[in-house]
């Protein structure tokens, strides 16, 4: 099945060269294609179960062969449908949820697609279209995406923090990436913000991450450990059926409806967000910080959600330099779930105008 994303652009309003940006997710996966400036002219979502498409490429067992002859039909399908010449089309942006191996160009470390370990899918992609691939991380991609046509147009540099289960983080520093020489640059879930022997244990195996207390596990976990001893509407929604990852959205209604340990737990989650990011400040001092994903309690339009981001601004204050506060702008991502296949364009743009310099 094919989802068209609203308010695209029309193949003849665009401004060629046009590039397209795949991000590619633990169970579905965006192909998108996007202008000179950013528009996005197309954008389709393929999904488990869709009526002429088979799925099973990008599910973990998937083999990354399949992926390839998938991402590549959808693209030229795409094409014709747009009635596009592949000729005005210079570069396709592959973001994907890992690392890569700079020496062998092979991808590691995918949690979720642990079929695509080692493969150097960049490259496979490259023969099978004919057409330039720039691998990129998926939090980079949606960094980028945010740096070229987001909340972050405009500013030098930008962090986006995506909160989910997990916290994933995309810097871009003058319109580069931040990929580390092991490609581990901007993994800022595990900066450590505790390093008592109690700390809280994060995802990754080691104790006192961000990701620990201001992931929505970690929230879920901080959230079972209070209602053991006070008083809260958020005990009425919890049962033992009640999966962890989805107490943090427990949390965030509970907030709404104005309950007292709920607003606590989402002013003390800012609070380790404003740790965290102070870090970053002092280690890149960044025009922006932006703060995405699913767990932004409501996000601008809600109370809680705004609340939330007030009180990571609020924090921020108190932990850095005052020159430091006074210039970051700190606010919530304006692209969603298409940052990720926008900046993965973006990012192939980019590739194309370095080599034409
Ligand atoms: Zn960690």
């Amino acid at each position: 099945m094919c989802r068209n994303q609203r308010e695209l652009l029309t193949a003849s309003d665009a401004s060629a060269p046009f590039f397209v940006g795949v991000d590619v997710g633990g169970t579905s996966m965006k192909i998108g294609l996007v202008d000179d400036f950013g528009r996005s002219i197309h954008v389709g979502e393929l999904e488990a179960n869709g009526t002429n498409r088979s799925f099973v490429a990008i599910k973990t067992e998937a083999d990354p062969h399949n992926a390839v002859k998938l991402i590549t039909e959808s693209i030229r399908m795409m094409f014709n449908r747009l009635g596009i010449k592949e000729s005005n089309c210079c570069g396709i942006g592959l973001g994907i949820p890992g690392t890569m191996d700079q020496n062998t160009q092979c991808l590691r470390e995918l949690p979720n697609l642990s079929g695509w370990n080692r493969f150097p899918i960049a490259a496979e992609l490259e023969n099978s279209i004919k057409m330039p691939v720039v691998f990129c991380n998926d939090a980079n991609a949606a960094a980028y995406g945010e740096y070229w046509v987001g909340s972050a147009a405009g500013y030098p540099s930008v962090a986006l923090l995506t909160l989910g289960t997990g916290i994933g983080c995309g810097i871009i520093i003058d319109g580069r990436s931040v990929n580390g020489f092991n490609g581990y640059g901007g993994e800022c879930g595990h900066i450590i913000i505790d390093n008592s022997k109690d700390a809280m244990l994060c995802g990754c195996g080691v104790r006192g991450h961000l990701e620990a207390y201001a992931g929505a596990l970690g929230v879920a976990r901080r959230t079972l450990q209070l209602t053991n001893f006070r008083n809260s509407s958020i005990r009425n929604h919890i049962t033992p059926e009640t999966r962890l990852c989805d107490i943090a959205r427990i949390v965030y209604n509970e907030a709404e409806n104005g309950d007292v340990l709920a607003i606590e737990i989402v002013v003390e989650t800012a609070n380790y967000l404003a740790i965290g990011i102070t870090s970053i400040l002092h280690t890149i001092d960044p025009a922006c910080i932006l703060l995405g994903g699913a767990m932004t309690f409501g996000g601008k339009d809600s109370a809680v959600g705004r609340r939330f981001l007030q009180s990571v601004i609020d924090g921020v204050k108190n932990y850095t330099f005052k020159a430091i506060a006074d210039n970051l702008v700190i606010d919530f991502p304006v692209l969603g779930s298409n940052a990720g296949y926008i900046g993965a364009a973006g990012l192939a743009r980019k590739e194309y105008a370095d080599k034409k310099k």
